[in-house]
C-alpha cells in the first residue's frame, strides 16, 4: 500500500465493514493525491480482495448488521439488516465489538475456501447463515472510483 495517501488506509480500513460506496461517501478526509494517480491506487489495492458486503454496528444488544451491500457475498447469503450477529465460525461475538468481527472475518479470507458461517438472532430466532466471500466486482470498483471523484476531486475530471 502506497503510504503517501491517507485516503487508502482509510479506505482499507472501511472496506469491509462498510456497503462501499456508503463508507467512501462518509469519510471526510482530504485526498490530496492527483486524481489520475488516486483512481490508479484504488483500483490496485481493491483488484482481488475478499468482501462480504456489510456494515456492522456495535449497540447495547450487541453486534448487529446495519446495512448488506446489494448483490453482495452476505445478500446471496441472506444476510439481513438489523441481524444480531451471536457468532461467526464458531467464535462468540456476543458482547464483542467491531474489531474482532472484522479479525474473524480477516481470518476467513487466509483460507483455501475462504467461507464463513455466522450464527444470527433474527426476530425471535436462530439461523445459521453460510456465505462465500468473494472478490469485489469490476462493477463495484468503477462505483467506488466514481463516488471517490465525486467527492474528493469535484473539479479535476
Ligand atoms: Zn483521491
Amino acid at each position: 500500500m502506497n503510504r503517501k495517501n491517507p485516503y487508502l488506509a482509510i479506505l482499507m480500513s472501511l472496506f469491509f465493514m462498510a456497503p462501499l460506496v456508503a463508507g467512501v461517501r462518509r469519510e471526510k478526509k482530504k485526498c490530496l493525491s492527483p486524481p489520475k494517480e488516486c483512481e490508479q491506487q484504488i483500483r490496485t489495492m481493491l483488484t482481488g480482495q475478499l468482501y462480504l458486503g456489510v456494515e456492522v454496528t456495535e449497540t447495547k444488544l450487541g453486534l448487529i448488521i446495519k446495512s448488506v451491500t446489494s448483490d453482495s457475498p452476505a445478500d446471496r447469503a441472506d444476510i439481513r439488516a438489523l441481524d444480531r450477529i451471536i457468532s461467526i465460525d464458531g467464535h462468540d461475538l456476543t458482547g464483542r465489538g467491531v474489531r474482532d468481527f472484522r479479525q474473524v472475518l480477516n481470518a476467513a479470507k487466509d483460507r483455501p475456501k475462504p467461507s464463513v458461517w455466522m450464527l444470527v438472532q433474527r426476530g425471535s430466532s436462530f439461523k445459521r447463515l453460510d456465505a462465500m466471500l468473494e472478490p469485489v466486482s469490476q462493477e463495484q470498483i468503477d462505483k467506488i472510483v466514481a463516488a471517490h471523484m465525486a467527492e474528493f476531486h469535484p473539479s479535476e475530471k
